[in-house]
């Protein structure tokens, strides 16, 4: 058996949602079926509850626009036996959308649990709406199986409760299951939680994974895993296959192909994922397997994280560096942050990379790590530059190459970019440079044209 993911773009417009049709229709035996929201429409909930929250009226006409994309796309898709239970269901999920928008507009809070809630309801209503145009499909509740716990203020999933979860929750016989990909509830208080933005991908592989599924197939907008961002690189081409290190590696600097926490639970498994194109379904895309041209050198990509800041501690270096390195390391994987070893020979010291929205909390926690010995050691106070971006080069046994990093730099360097830190030999697969965000996007045409095209 098989787990297809269709993403926002997929599942957004009845054009869409007619090719949707074909592609599962078409699969002769059992499948499951994981659909994002309807394109947009996790932004415009967010959008929406922002406006109630500031008691701005406007948040009304959002709420109308809401449920009227909503009834277009039903009365093109749905076929109309099965329309008026389809408005059913969906207008019950609207009018409790209405209510929580009022009763967020009336305290002018918004909590993060109501926005998690409010954000809901864009998988719960387009997986209605699929398991409404798939013929002999049946829907299922992905609350009851999907669960998260807290972790340092995030909702992160508890995948062994969640596997045992899911494997009841299949048990039964169906033929085309149809799950809203995204939202989780909490294991302990059972409220409405999900698994981060592009989550759909996770639900999907948590299901292949709990199921021992034979493939995970993402169905999204381009024909498969690019040689970089196809928006910003016209020239990228398709890569045919990877490996699940290299798709793990360029999804964490940033691909948005596949959300990065989906890769493990297949990968544990060994189960293949194919990347393929809703819009173009006769497009072979990528395959990523455990093996794909591991032993050669190739790269398969260029990408870039945006958004990204970097600490030095003891600036210069200090006697006892190892020690101050693995306190420093330690400390923040206590409280679960990861972070990206670099070297930047202009600083010394102990450098390493951290994504923006953990800036904050890295730094407390160096800062309390560290608060005993600061007076005595005033190197060890952290010094951090934001806004820069990590631009990664991803490729299996890129260790036999070893002078590719400094023509890398020194390309960038021509034209006048300045990286600010490296990291270049710890791994086979990944090099990557940090530099200022503003000149991401010419960093990334450089980079792709010196070693991709
Ligand atoms: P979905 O809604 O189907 O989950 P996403 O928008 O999350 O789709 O991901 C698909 C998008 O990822 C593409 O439209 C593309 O712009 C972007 N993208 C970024 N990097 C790459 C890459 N290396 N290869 C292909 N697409 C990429
Ligand atoms: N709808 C959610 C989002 O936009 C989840 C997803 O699409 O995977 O982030
Ligand atoms: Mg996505």
């Amino acid at each position: 058996m098989k787990v297809l993911k269709f993403g926002g773009t997929s599942v957004g417009t009845v054009e869409s949602l007619a090719n949707v049709k074909q592609i599962v229709e078409a699969i002769p035996e059992s499948a499951i079926i994981v659909v994002s929201a309807l394109g947009g429409i996790t932004d415009r909930l967010i959008n929406t509850a922002r406006l109630a929250a500031a008691d701005d009226a406007a948040y009304r006409e959002e709420m109308e626009a809401i449920s009227s994309r909503h009834f277009n796309v039903i009365s093109g898709i749905v076929a109309e036996n099965r329309r008026a239970e389809v408005i059913s269901k969906v207008a019950h999920l609207l009018n409790d959308l209405k209510r929580i928008f009022e009763g967020i507009s009336l305290i002018r809070h918004l909590p993060s649990q109501t926005l998690d809630l409010v954000v809901s309801f864009g998988e719960r209503m387009s997986s209605v709406i699929v398991a409404g145009m798939i013929e002999d499909s049946t829907l299922f509740n992905s609350l009851d199986f999907i669960k998260t716990e807290e972790w340092f203020g995030k909702n992160i999933a508890d995948q062994q409760l969640t596997s045992s979860l899911i494997r009841d929750a299949f048990s039964g016989s169906f033929n085309k299951a149809i799950v809203p990909g995204f939202i989780s509830t909490d294991r302990n208080n059972g409220t409405i939680t999900n698994l981060g933005r592009g989550g759909s991908d996770f639900t999907a592989a948590l299901i292949a994974a709990a199921l021992d599924a034979e493939l995970l197939e993402i169905w999204t907008d381009v024909d498969g895993f690019m040689t970089a961002d196809p928006r910003l690189i016209p020239n990228a081409t398709v890569v045919d296959m990877m490996s699940f290190v290299e798709s793990m590696e360029l999804c964490t600097y940033g691909a948005k192909v596949i959300y990065p926490p989906t890769i493990y639970p297949v990968f544990h498994k060994n189960i293949p994922i194919k990347i393929l194109n809703t819009f173009h379904p006769s497009a072979p895309g990528t395959l990523i397997t455990d093996s794909a041209n591991e032993n050669e050198f190739s790269i398969k990509g260029v990408s870039i994280l945006r958004g990204t800041s970097l600490f030095t501690i003891a600036q210069g270096s200090l006697e006892n560096m190892p020690e101050i390195e693995s306190r420093t390391f330690n400390s923040l994987s206590r409280r679960g942050i990861k972070v990206y070893p670099v070297a930047s020979p202009e600083r010394g010291g102990i450098n390493f990379a951290v994504p923006a929205d953990d800036r904050h909390i890295a730094l407390n926690v160096i800062l309390s790590e560290f608060a005993p010995d600061l007076q005595a050691t005033p190197s060890l106070q952290p010094v951090v530059e934001d806004n820069l971006s990590t631009l990664a080069v991803v490729g299996s046994g890129l260790k036999s190459q070893p002078r590719l990093g400094a023509r890398i730099r020194h390309s960038m360097m021509r034209a006048g970019i300045s990286v600010k830190a490296f990291s270049e030999g710890t791994s086979d697969s990944t090099l990557s440079f940090m530099i200022d965000c503003g000149a991401a996007n010419d960093a990334l045409r450089i980079v792709h044209e010196l070693v991709v095209e």
